[in-house]
């Protein structure tokens, strides 16, 4: 079941030319767009299905510096600056909230963890205050669990997923960027071996610059452009219940639960870390990439098989003509099943924990299919194969709240503006030339 989105509309007259085509309509796609309407740029944003449908929609809402790894603070911290930014100068209620967030636990590990974290981060200029037994409880009021402590990050906070892609999208139609939903973009046009235009469902797009940022179905879009782009998909479950008491009043994680207060007063919530692999032709092609990661990963990860990824879906093996139906068409709005022992497994942790949600009720649960690099870190970045093809993906389950940034760095390397980060970690080549990737950080 798709989660909840506002409804944006499409402009009018389809154009024939243009000077950044933007693939893709999540967060990536959409603030990418804003930024670069905002620098006056002719810019037409395509979305096979409906903007912030796939995963931009189905996320917890959490925009956090805490655990991130290394090689993304620089770009996390100028992302959160921009969330509070873009609350003002996009006209758009974004639901950002800089609420801070917590985490408790009863395992010193954790802290542990936490407060290597915190020491490294702590040289970007990151809050992030280790919390002992006693200021967990006074951080967690109304909790049964004695913690053994915590963290807190007070600088960080939410947005609503359901808001901020769509807010986006619209701002940048103010600012005179085109969208059109219900229109996939099948492939590229190439001419001396750089991009000369988008083939679409409703015809070609004449351009020079075109930004890939198709979240889950990047890879394969790359792939039938000759273009390796080692991309696992993982199936994260997320849900929402009904407005109640509303005793936490920022994104909280235990071991047991993560959760976020909505706006309706409702919560968003999911269990920490966990996420089903139904493994495709990617993931075997990308197999031994991928190990390090799945090895370090695999408790937290659950298989599951059937064989309609090979068919259908982000890891067809399908082959295509630009002038036929594509697999993008084939399904608008990815929409996987949500795991309802894990959300049921959720719902009763946070009773367990918090007496005062006893009466907490299911609304809704859904399913999202989440890009993750074989470093967990994005590619943001243009492919030295193809001249004017630029790529945003690979957020790893944690592009939600980077999004802003992502945009941002996206059009600065698409318009060959001085990038507002040090681009390096997130270049397209690290993944194909044989590069130590070095072990995901925190995440
Ligand atoms: C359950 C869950 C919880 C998460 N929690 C968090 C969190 O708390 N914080 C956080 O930072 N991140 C979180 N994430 C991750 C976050 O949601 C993603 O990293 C982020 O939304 C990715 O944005 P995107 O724009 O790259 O991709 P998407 O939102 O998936 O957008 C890609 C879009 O491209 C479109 N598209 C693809 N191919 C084509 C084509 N050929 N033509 C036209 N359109 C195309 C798709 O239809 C889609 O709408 C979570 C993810 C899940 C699933």
């Amino acid at each position: 079941m798709p989660a909840p989105i506002r409804y944006v509309q499409d402009s009018v007259h389809f154009p024939d030319s243009a000077d950044v085509v933007v693939i893709g309509a999540g967060i990536a796609g959409a603030a990418a767009t804003y930024e670069l309407a905002k620098r006056g740029v002719k810019v037409v944003l395509l979305e096979k299905g409906l903007v912030g449908g796939e995963q931009s929609s189905r996320n917890w809402g959490w925009c956090r510096q805490q655990n991130r790894d290394e090689r993304e603070l620089p770009l996390i911290i100028y992302a959160l600056r921009r969330w509070g930014e873009l609350a003002q100068e996009s006209g758009e209620d974004l639901g950002f909230r800089r609420t801070g967030l917590v985490y408790a636990t009863r395992d010193q590990s954790e802290i542990n963890d936490w407060d290597r974290w915190g020491k490294m981060a702590k040289s970007y200029g990151v809050r992030s205050d280790i919390l002992n037994a006693e200021q967990a409880k006074a951080m967690t009021p109304g909790s049964s669990t004695d913690w053994r402590g915590g963290v807190s990050s007070p600088d960080d906070g939410y947005a609503e997923p359901s808001l901020a892609a769509p807010g986006l999208a619209l701002a940048a139609q103010r600012l005179g960027a085109q969208l059109f939903q219900q229109c996939a973009v099948r492939g590229l046009d190439i001419a001396a071996g750089r991009v000369s235009g988008v083939w679409t469902e409703r015809g070609l797009i004449k351009t020079s610059s075109v930004l890939c940022a198709g979240g889950a179905w990047t890879s394969l879009f790359c792939r039938r452009h000759g273009i390796a782009l080692p991309l696992g998909n993982v199936i994260g479950t997320a849900c929402r219940t009904a407005p109640i008491t509303q005793v936490i009043t920022q994104p909280m994680y235990t071991p047991g639960f993560a959760c976020r207060p909505r706006q309706d007063g409702s919560y968003t919530v999911s269990v920490s870390g966990r996420g089903r692999l139904a493994p495709g032709i990617q993931a075997l092609r990308y197999a031994r990439q991928f190990y390090p990661t799945f090895k370090a990963r695999r408790k937290h990860l659950s298989l599951c098989f059937g064989l309609s990824p090979f068919f259908n879906g982000p890891e067809t093996w399908a082959r295509w003509q630009f002038d036929g139906l594509s697999p993008f068409e084939k399904i608008r709005i990815l929409d996987p099943q949500p795991d309802m022992a894990m959300v049921y497994e959720g719902i009763a942790a946070m009773q367990r924990e918090y007496p005062a949600l006893a009466g907490l009720r299911l609304v809704q649960a859904w399913g999202g299919m989440i890009d993750s690099t074989p470093d967990a870190i994005p590619v943001i970045s243009s492919v030295p194969a193809l001249p004017g093809l630029v790529i945003s993906a690979g957020f790893s389950a944690h592009g939600f709240g980077i999004g802003p940034g992502a945009g941002r760095l996206a059009a600065d390397i698409v318009l060959n503006d001085d990038p507002v980060v040090d681009p390096t970690p997130f270049r397209y080549t690290r993944l194909v030339d044989g590069s130590d990737l070095n072990a995901p950080g925190m995440m």
